[in-house]
């Protein structure tokens, strides 16, 4: 490189430094650019990508959030976010929250923050539409149960039946496979999740809830530990169930699956995770 375009290199580098600074990349709080939110690509009705196209209940969750901090939906980048990677793409700064399906738990509230409960989904079944699994009973006796890594849904499971033989993929939508074609017996997580796969057109006819639901899963909105954002969410979670954007948002988005909220549950009381 010459001499002269040494210098223009090194001034471009400064000015992208600079322009980096002031365009709060991971900054928390302050004016809004743009932000990066994790969701799930893959669970219909919650958060599905699909080409550019992204739907589902945290999908529109998120994107009022944005709106509550001044940040429009054309500004949102929308990351994948799997449940074994959230704390860790927080932790690094890869997204500035999550919406996905988050559960709000003690111990990953260690390692981030959380903003809500914004909705109360409990753990379930799905078995081949034919299978005589009733619920969590004798019938899964000797059953091959599917979850993911690092969910509560897996954890409860083998809290609830020790000895499980239960394998453990990085997503549900590779577990739904499975148990469609009968390689697997049981998909177990959230029953927001469940309904969304069974009423999915692949599987529709093919799959079905089993049982009562048999835990209380506290969805959250995820942020960097101690992160400035968390009250303002909260406000806004508060005032999207107070004035019947929540409500809208379920039906449109879970409608489809005929999914029922558990109206004992829900709406929660925003606050108490930051
Ligand atoms: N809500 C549960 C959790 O956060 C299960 C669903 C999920 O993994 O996203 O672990």
């Amino acid at each position: 490189m010459s001499k002269t375009n040494l210098r223009i290199a090194a001034i471009a580098a400064i000015g992208a430094l600079a322009l980096s600074a002031c365009g709060n990349g991971g900054g928390d709080g302050g004016s809004e650019d743009g932000l990066k939110i994790g969701i799930k690509f893959d669970q219909p009705g919650l958060g599905l990508k699909d080409g550019n196209n992204y739907t589902g209940m945290d999908v529109e969750v998120a994107k009022k959030v944005a709106e509550g901090l001044g940040v429009s939906a054309d500004k949102i980048t929308w990351v994948q976010a799997p449940s074994p990677q959230r704390e860790q793409l927080l932790k690094t700064g890869q997204v500035d929250m999550i919406v996905a399906t988050y559960s709000i738990t003690d111990k990953r509230k260690e390692e981030v923050s959380f903003a809500g409960p914004y909705f109360v989904a409990g753990q379930s079944l799905l078995v081949g539409a034919d299978s005589d699994i009733t619920g969590l009973d004798d019938s899964l006796d000797g059953k091959l149960v599917c979850s993911v890594a690092g969910s509560t849904s897996a954890q409860k499971i083998k809290d609830e039946i020790p000895g499980v033989e239960l394998q453990e993929y990085n997503t549900y939508s590779e577990c739904a496979t499975q148990v469609a074609n009968g390689t697997l017996d049981v998909l177990t997580t959230d029953d927001t999740i469940l309904a969304g796969y069974a009423a999915q057109d692949a599987y529709k006819g093919k799959l079905k809830l089993a049982g009562d639901t048999f835990s209380e899963e506290l969805y959250g909105i995820g942020l960097p530990k101690g992160s400035d954002r968390c009250e303002k969410i909260n406000e806004v979670v508060t005032k999207m169930w107070e004035d019947g954007s929540m409500e809208k948002i379920i039906g449109d988005t879970l409608g489809p699956a005929e999914f029922q909220y558990n109206q004992e549950l829900n709406p929660p009381t925003a606050g108490g995770n930051c």
